[in-house]
């Protein structure tokens, strides 16, 4: 009776995480869907809490007030701005769980060290059944992904956070190198599958430093550019460790929740890849991406002229202006201006003006983050637009206001073949009749290319943090600003 209930438990959380899945792919249901997933994911350890596997809730307990803690405490703290940070070494954490599950069940079956087998009594689901071919292909995936996801999400959060070089490294014989690891890898594995019961140890704990050997190498030959889509490799082979941790304990719950996050972040990294205009192949082994840039783009190392304006000047084109478009960048998250540019845009509206807003898939640091922001600030979901709706429209439109974005307007992607993000699909705001960018220097953006926009007779560039900026900007419009 208590299983049944259990596997109804599961059954009602598979399909909340579904349900959630579908929320998230709109902004407008995100937050519901969250909720559901959240309910989901609740329901399912409480489900796992009351197995009568369960010998002892003291740990549970200690564990959970630990990971609560330490959860809290970093999220309580963190700005919008290092998410992709948080995420990765979320990420990390989740890799290393499933890896120490797979390495404990693995000393369950075959005894470690020549130490005995762990009794029934105490080994919860899985000791009930043996070391089988089929439990050892799903515990050496777990391991090694669970691995590779961990010092490749250290890796990551390193890269986004500046503690390693944001370019790629790269050197001779490094995709040979990272090919031959994998395959020695998938030798190892097979061999054991092979074998289970018999396949020499040290197999299996070389293969756990291979993977983690394989974390780091495949995210060191990356730039900085194409992060986010290794951020969402990650996430999907996190993913695919749950799931073959699922395998591994016979727990449905798990192989469904780790199959549609494998899954879902699989083709999360399909789509980033697409919008940055990249093979998969290319993310992984083309090495190419710079790290975030600090110096003023100077061309020809000589400093160059361009149209400083001031935000009487700004608000006096916008004022005129039939039709406008805002570009949001990573800059409107840094200085939170999205409540701003919403008051901006009403300002705008009320003189008759059209505003819609132009959302680049990978502006900002993480999948859909000026769409969080902007739905925060309750900007329609129907004034966004995506690249493919919108590129057409700026070369029949007066003013394209961009606000805190770089590599997103950088003309340079679709003809400098030297380009850290050459090919990347980019606005063609440079179409438009009066460009205005507000940033705060003349520093390049995330990839470190230079942007030539910046330096075009049609650009006025508003040197100051964004928000006040905007600020001052809806004052002028609003005619606060004394003319
Ligand atoms: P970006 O190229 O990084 O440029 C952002 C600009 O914002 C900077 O040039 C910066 O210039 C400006 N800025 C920063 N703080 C500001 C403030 N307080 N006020 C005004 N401006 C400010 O951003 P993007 O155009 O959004 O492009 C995103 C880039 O990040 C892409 O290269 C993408 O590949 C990468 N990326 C995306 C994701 C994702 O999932 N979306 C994840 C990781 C990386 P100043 O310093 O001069 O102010």
């Amino acid at each position: 009776m208590q299983d049944t209930l259990i596997n109804l438990a599961y059954l009602v959380s598979s399909v909340l995480f579904i349900l959630c899945l579908r929320g998230l792919s709109s902004p407008e249901n995100g937050r519901r869907g969250i909720f559901l997933g959240e309910l989901g994911m609740l329901i399912a350890v409480l489900a796992t809490l009351v197995r009568k596997e369960i010998i002892g809730y003291e740990w549970i307990v200690a564990g959970l007030l630990l990971g609560s803690l330490i959860g809290t405490a970093i999220s309580a703290n963190l700005p919008m701005t290092k998410m992709p940070e948080r995420i990765a070494f979320s990420h990390a954490f989740g890799g290393l769980a499933t890896a120490l599950v797979g390495i404990t069940e693995y000393h369950k079956l075959r005894g470690l060290f020549g130490a005995v087998q762990v009794g029934v009594a105490h080994a919860g689901p899985v000791a009930e059944h043996e070391l089988n071919r089929l439990t050892m292909g799903a515990l050496g995936f777990e391991v090694f992904l669970g691995s590779l996801t961990f010092t490749g999400s250290i890796m990551a959060f390193g890269k986004l956070q500046g503690l390693i070089t944001g370019a790629p490294v790269t050197w001779k014989g490094q995709n040979m190198m990272n090919i031959g690891a994998f395959f020695g890898t998938i030798a190892l594995l097979g061999y054991q599958v092979a074998f289970p019961d018999t396949a020499p140890q040290w197999m299996f704990f070389l293969m756990c430093a291979s993977g983690l050997l394989l974390g780091v190498l495949a995210v060191l030959p990356i730039g900085g550019a194409d992060m986010p889509v290794v951020i969402s490799l990650l996430n999907s082979y996190a993913g695919l460790a749950a799931c073959a941790t699922g395998f591994a304990l016979k727990s449905n719950i798990l192989i469904i929740a780790g199959a549609l996050d494998g899954s879902s972040g699989f083709l999360l990294s399909m789509m980033m890849s697409k919008a940055m205009n990249r093979s998969f192949a290319n993310v992984i082994f083309g090495a190419f991406g710079t790290g975030e840039g600090t110096a003023a783009p100077t061309g020809d190392g000589k400093a160059r002229s361009f149209n400083e304006a001031t935000v009487e000047d700004a608000a006096a084109v916008l004022s005129a202006s039939q039709s406008v478009i805002v570009v949001p960048g990573y800059g409107m998250a840094v200085s939170q201006a999205q409540h701003a540019v919403r008051d901006l845009a009403a300002a705008l509206e009320k003189r008759g003006t059209e505003v819609k807003y132009a959302i680049h898939p990978v502006a900002g640091r993480m999948p859909g983050h000026m769409n969080v922001l902007l739905a925060e600030a309750n900007v329609p979901y129907d004034a966004l637009y995506d690249l493919d709706m919108i590129n057409d429209d700026f070369a029949r439109t007066d003013a394209v206001l961009v606000v805190g974005a770089n590599d997103v307007v950088n003309p340079g992607a679709k003809t400098d073949t030297a380009s850290p993000i050459y090919g990347m699909p980019v606005f063609n705001v440079e179409l438009a009749r009066s460009v205005i960018v507000l940033k705060r220097s003349m520093n390049t953006g995330f990839s470190g290319a230079d942007n030539e926009l910046f330096f075009l007779p049609n650009t006025m560039m508003v040197l100051g943090d964004a928000k006040k900026t905007i600020l001052a900007l809806a004052n002028e419009v609003k005619g606060g600003g004394g003319h």
